[in-house]
C-alpha cells in the first residue's frame, strides 16, 4: 500500500478510536538535535555511558557530574520541540489523542503543549537528594558548582533513572493502564531495544490496540506487532497525519 494510503487508514482509525495513546523513544526528538544514545552517531560514541553507572555516580559525583550537565542540561536544555511534539499536542487538544509515554527526559512534549505526558524514565527537570529523596526543581540549583547538594549536604542527582534501577513507579502503572486501554498505539522513534519500556507496546497489542509505527529504520516491533509501518522522519510523517486529521478544521 502507499504511504499516503497508509497515512490515511491510520488518520481513520484515530478519528474513530475510542482511546489513542503515543509512546516516544530517541527518535522523535533528534530533529530537534538531540541524537539518540545508541548507533553510528549516538551520544554513547562521543560519551561514557558509564556516568549513568549508580556506582560510578556514587564513588565519583564530580566526575559523574561533569558530563551529565554538559550532555542533559548545557546541550539537553537548548533543544526545542520539534513539528512530531507539536502534532501530538494538537491531537491532545483536540481530543484525539489520550496520553503520551515516552523514554524520554528531555521534557520536549510537555513543552509542545502535551498535557498528560508518562516520563516512563524519569526527566531531567528535577533533582533528588540521594539521602532524603527530596526532589529539586533543577532549574532552582547552580550547577556552575558540581557535584550539587542539597540542604542536607548529600549529593543531587537528576531524577531520569540510571542504570539498574527501578521504572519510577506511577508512570509504569500509568504506562501499562494506558497501553491496555488503547484501540490504537503510535510508537514513535525507537529501536524496542530497552527494557522495561519495550513491554509497553506488548501489552498494548494483546489488548487489541492496532499498532502504528512512525521510524526511519524498521526496529524489533516492525515484524513482531506492528499493523501499520510509517516509515520517515517523525516530523515529516506527524505533519502529512496532521493535515489528515484536521483537514476540516484547518
Ligand atoms: P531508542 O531505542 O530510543 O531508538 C531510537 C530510534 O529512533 C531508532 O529506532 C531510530 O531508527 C529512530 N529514529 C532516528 N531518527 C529518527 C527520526 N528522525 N524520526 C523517527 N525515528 C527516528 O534509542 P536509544 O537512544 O538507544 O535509547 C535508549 C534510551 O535512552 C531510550 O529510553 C531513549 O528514550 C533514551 N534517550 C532519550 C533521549 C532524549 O530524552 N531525547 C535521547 C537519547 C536516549
Amino acid at each position: 500500500m502507499a504511504q499516503i494510503d497508509l497515512l490515511q487508514k491510520v488518520a481513520n482509525a484515530i478519528k474513530t478510536a475510542k482511546h489513542t495513546t503515543a509512546f516516544s523513544g530517541a527518535g522523535i526528538s533528534v530533529e530537534s538535535g538531540i541524537p539518540p544514545f545508541r548507533g553510528h552517531d549516538g551520544l554513547w560514541s562521543k560519551y561514557d555511558p558509564t556516568v549513568l553507572d549508580l556506582n560510578y555516580f556514587h564513588a565519583k559525583p564530580k566526575e559523574a557530574w561533569a558530563v551529565i550537565r554538559e550532555l542533559f542540561y548545557d546541550f539537553f536544555g537548548k533543544a526545542q520541540p520539534n513539528a512530531a511534539h507539536n502534532v501530538l499536542a494538537r491531537m491532545e487538544k483536540e481530543g484525539l489523542l489520550q496520553a503520551v509515554i515516552t523514554q524520554n527526559i528531555d521534557n520536549l512534549h510537555q513543552e509542545a503543549g502535551s498535557r498528560i505526558v508518562y516520563e516512563f524514565h524519569g526527566t531531567a527537570q528535577t533533582l533528588v537528594c540521594t539521602k532524603t529523596r527530596k526532589r529539586y526543581p533543577a532549574s532552582s540549583v547552580d550547577l556552575s558548582v558540581i557535584p550539587p547538594l542539597s540542604e542536607t549536604g548529600a549529593v543531587l542527582k537528576p531524577d531520569f533513572i540510571f542504570f539498574g534501577e527501578t521504572i519510577p513507579q506511577l508512570a509504569f502503572k500509568k504506562s501499562v493502564e494506558e497501553a491496555e486501554k488503547a484501540d490504537v498505539f503510535i510508537i514513535i522513534g525507537t529501536t524496542g531495544e530497552v527494557m522495561p519500556a519495550s513491554m509497553i507496546p506488548q501489552k498494548a497489542k494483546l489488548n487489541g490496540a492496532t499498532i502504528v509505527e512512525i521510524n526511519t529504520e524498521p526496529s524489533l516491533f516492525t515484524r513482531s506487532i506492528t499493523n501499520v509501518f510509517l516509515k520517515g522522519k517523525a516530523t515529516e510523517v506527524m505533519s502529512e497525519l496532521e493535515k489528515l486529521l484536521f483537514a476540516e478544521t484547518g
